[in-house]
């Protein structure tokens, strides 16, 4: 008699496991932890932007940057959709790829070309390179801690019988994510630009929150005078958050 309630129980159960598995990610915490006390200049991006459709992916190229890596959810689609939020944006990928080259720009998310993705024969990394034209990096833990090889080979993809030396200072990361994004991307040597979301209406509880600790952290190090971490092709951050801009005609 209570077999169905039993069973509609456990699915419940089972869906509400999977989703804090997803979620929330024990690795990411520690990490979050570690660098906020070893080395708090990781959670400073290098510059901000209200969305990639303003920079100038042409002026970016011209500081010496050579591959680009974009996070996916809220930065070029809504979170859990693998196609571009608008036209725009999907335009921005374009100009980025004829700036950097195709081959040079690959797209680095937690949802699609994860673990999760990959039980599913990574049908949202497919779906996304087929959309944006790129490639999607395939890794075992979620940003922060996707790692400097597992970006790499991502970039070696396009053609893996020609060499290719690939520097973590040479790369943009480009996301809306402070312990996400900019912390994975500072801690790995590279630049960082932070988007704000693009659409923050369908994201769960466990992003809200975090988005919410991250902007307290953010404050906070930036009232103790840090500053992002150096990279040797920004000798003037002012300028260089200046001249990436679009400027209308
Ligand atoms: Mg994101």
């Amino acid at each position: 008699m209570f077999g169905p309630t039993i069973r509609i129980l456990s699915s419940n159960f089972h869906s509400f496991s999977s989703m804090i598995k997803q979620y929330f990610n024990p690795l990411a915490v520690a990490e979050v932890i570690k660098l906020l006390f070893s080395k708090p200049s990781c959670f400073l991006p290098h510059a901000k932007v209200e969305n990639i459709a303003v920079i100038d992916f042409d002026k970016l190229k011209h500081f010496g940057f050579k591959r680009v890596l974009f996070d996916k959810d809220n930065t070029l689609a809504s979170p859990y959709q693998n196609t571009a939020f608008c036209t725009e944006i999907k335009r921005s990928v374009e100009l980025c790829s004829q700036a950097f080259g195709r081959e040079n720009v690959c797209i680095c998310s937690n949802t699609a070309g994860s673990e999760y993705d990959k039980k599913k024969n990574y049908v949202a990394a497919k779906e996304l390179e087929h959309i944006f034209k790129v490639s999607v990096v395939r890794h075992r833990h979620n940003k922060p801690n996707v790692t400097f090889r597992e970006v790499a080979n991502c970039f070696m993809i396009i053609d893996t019988a020609k060499k290719i030396d690939i520097r973590p200072q040479e790369i943009i990361v480009i996301g809306d994510r402070i312990t996400g994004d900019v912390m994975f991307g500072n801690k790995l040597g590279m630049l960082t630009i932070l988007t704000k979301p693009l659409a923050i209406q369908n994201e769960n509880y466990f992003i809200k929150i975090s988005r919410f600790l991250e902007q307290g952290i953010l404050n906070v190090i930036e009232t103790f005078g840090i500053t992002p971490p150096k990279n040797p092709f920004v000798s003037n951050l002012p300028e260089f958050r200046n001249v990436i801009i679009k400027k209308h005609e």
